[in-house]
């Protein structure tokens, strides 16, 4: 399992850098997330020793209990939270993580807005955006978009770097990705979360800077 992990990555990067040549843009401009989650440190260690450094993970506690040991041996290592946060959780996620891509409410906002600053820790945000306004899925709704931007920036003093968005698995991802790339325009956000195993090529060709690789790196969950 592990060697085919490390051949789904390589095989993932050749698609990366292939997306990037099609959309004319620089290999540099878009990071792989490799998403670990359910996977466990064994099946983990190969991909870092292949040299990947930036890893995804959905749950908090699935986290703590993987990566401390994992980053220290391997420095330079950094962790994104890709699933929704829980505002008690909030601490430990800012704590572990360097980028959270789930900032979807008030409540979590005005949280990480107290947590950021005790923590003395930089941690990257993206505000996840429900671009097909799906009721079962976090995220906030295109057209309250850019209030939360302002009132994130405003009233919490958080400082936001990007979108994020995870569009309907029975839709075409394009309109979901160029929506999500309008409203970050608008609001002056360079960093755009988007793009999963099946459609990371398609959200290289709407800009994104970010994307997040599961299935297709480990295997199947
Ligand atoms: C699991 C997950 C991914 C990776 O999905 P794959 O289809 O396995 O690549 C990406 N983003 C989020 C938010 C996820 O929860």
């Amino acid at each position: 399992m592990s060697a085919a992990a490390v051949e789904g990555l390589a095989a993932v990067e050749r698609e990366v850098a292939q997306a990037c040549r099609d959309a004319r843009r620089d290999r540099d401009s878009v990071t792989l997330i490799a998403v670990s989650k359910t996977f466990d440190a064994a099946a983990i260690e190969p991909v870092l020793a292949a040299g990947q450094r930036v890893f995804g993970e959905n749950r908090v506690q699935e986290a703590k209990a993987k990566w401390p040991a994992l980053i220290a041996a391997h420095p330079g290592t950094t962790l994104h939270l890709i699933g929704p946060l829980q505002s008690n959780k909030v601490k430990e996620a800012v704590a572990l993580f360097d980028a959270i891509h789930s900032v979807d409410r008030p409540s979590l906002a005005e949280a990480l807005g107290k947590a950021l600053p005790a923590s003395g820790r930089v941690v990257e945000l993206f505000v996840q955006i429900n671009t097909g306004e799906e009721p079962q899925k976090a995220g906030v709704a295109p057209h309250e978009a850019d209030d939360f931007i302002a009132a994130c920036r405003e009233r919490w003093g958080l400082t936001i770097s990007g979108l994020m968005c995870i569009p309907p698995v029975d839709e075409a991802p394009a309109p979901h990705f160029a929506l999500t790339a309008k409203i970050a325009k608008r609001n002056g956000l360079s960093k755009l979360s988007m793009g999963m195993s099946a459609d990371f090529a398609t959200a290289i060709e709407f800009g994104a800077t970010h994307v997040r690789v599961g299935s297709a790196i480990f295997g199947h969950r």
